[in-house]
């Protein structure tokens, strides 16, 4: 080999190495004569690929079918296939071309390449759940004005008694449905505003103010909201919307705890802003810990719904706090109640 190969064959190997989509070659006798980094970290448990007969060292039946097809038809194989690696199901988008002699078009062996789509994949299916979940959501209230109407039409509405009750069902669905498309228009708006320009705000002033808001909604159900603010804690936020994470964590407070119980709440200074939002409610389960930040996720759905909940509540405050650089976690113990904390840099 002289030097000018030895060149070219640096550089095949330092591109095969540093591709990011899994590549194999096989010859015409099913021998693997090329293998790149990304197929020994992505599928191989150990094994020798290399020089091995592509139907013995490869354990994926998808894989070996397509390369097997490609040999027999001389055609390209363009396939989207699931493997699951190690305990994980993984989407490729697989093409198997056939190498083809230049003079007398023969083939020599067929080429592999294994592109990850995991990410899409699952980027493709929330976008599917959200359209149906919010379908289903706006279905219901949507399905129970319509009915109600009709009734009232159908002569309900001459007894003043259901035509009063049946109004304030309408009222009531009404208001879920505005809520609802609010919420979503809110949570859309913070999506678009990546470049949303932060600012010095008094975290302490903005959790006072905060407490304003939801005193009556405590006050109906004999709630304590005992509070240890720090003074003039700087957070780098955004007034408005730092004023909602703050409302939305008290709502859930307020609505997840029983009668007559306290609910605390810290703001301090630990290097970042500190808050705190502290009940004695409901709780929640390990395995929901997660979950409960999710658009629509809510552990009881007729709780949710019967104190106005939409499932967004958490879902919007965890996107504005990620856009503040911070980050909110939750602590709980179900039957004991539940600690959200919010982190947010230091102006
Ligand atoms: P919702 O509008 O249903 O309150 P959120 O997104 O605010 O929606 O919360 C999602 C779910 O998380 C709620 O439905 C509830 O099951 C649970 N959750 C939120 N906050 C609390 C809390 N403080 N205590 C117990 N459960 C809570």
């Amino acid at each position: 080999m002289n030097n000018e190969q030895k060149l070219q064959r640096n550089r095949l190997e330092t591109t095969l190495e540093n591709i990011p989509s899994a590549i194999l070659m096989v010859d015409k006798q099913g021998r693997v004569v090329i293998v790149n980094d990304t197929y020994n970290s992505t599928f191989n448990q150990g094994q020798q690929v290399l020089e091995g007969h592509y139907d013995e060292v490869i354990t994926y039946p998808a894989i070996k079918r397509m390369i097997k097809d490609a040999i027999y038809t001389e055609k390209t194989i363009n396939e989207t296939i699931d493997i699951m690696v190690n305990v994980h199901k993984k989407y490729f988008d697989a093409v198997v071309v056939p190498v083809l002699s230049r003079r007398r078009r023969k083939l020599e062996g067929v080429v592999v390449v294994l592109h990850d789509i995991t990410k899409l994949k699952s980027l493709e299916q929330m976008r599917k759940d959200f359209v149906a979940n919010v379908s289903h959501e706006l279905k219901t209230p949507i399905t129970s004005i319509k009915g109600f109407s009709e009734t009232l039409l159908d002569g309900a509405k001459n007894d003043p008694d259901t035509l009063e009750m049946f109004l304030d069902i309408i009222l009531k669905e009404s208001n879920r449905i505005q809520g609802l498309v609010s919420e979503l228009l809110e949570l859309s708006k913070i999506e678009q505003s990546s470049h949303i320009v932060l600012d010095e705000v008094n975290l302490s002033l903005k959790t006072e103010n905060s407490l304003e808001v939801v005193q009556q909604l405590a006050g109906r159900k004999n709630i304590k909201i005992e509070t240890l603010i720090e003074e003039d804690v700087l957070v780098m936020a955004e007034a408005s919307k730092l004023k909602q994470v703050i409302i939305n964590l008290l709502s859930n407070a307020i609505n997840y705890s029983p009668e007559g119980a306290v609910i605390r709440v810290n703001v301090k200074n630990e290097g970042d802003g500190i808050l705190e939002v502290i009940d004695e409610g409901i709780g929640i389960a390990k395995e929901e810990q997660t979950r409960i930040f999710e658009r629509f996720y809510r552990i009881d759905k007729a709780r949710s719904r019967e104190s106005g909940g939409t499932g967004l509540g958490l879902a919007i405050v965890k996107h504005i706090v990620e856009v503040f650089g911070g980050t909110i976690v939750v602590e709980s113990e179900v039957g004991k109640g539940s600690t959200f904390r919010v982190c947010l840099k230091k102006a």
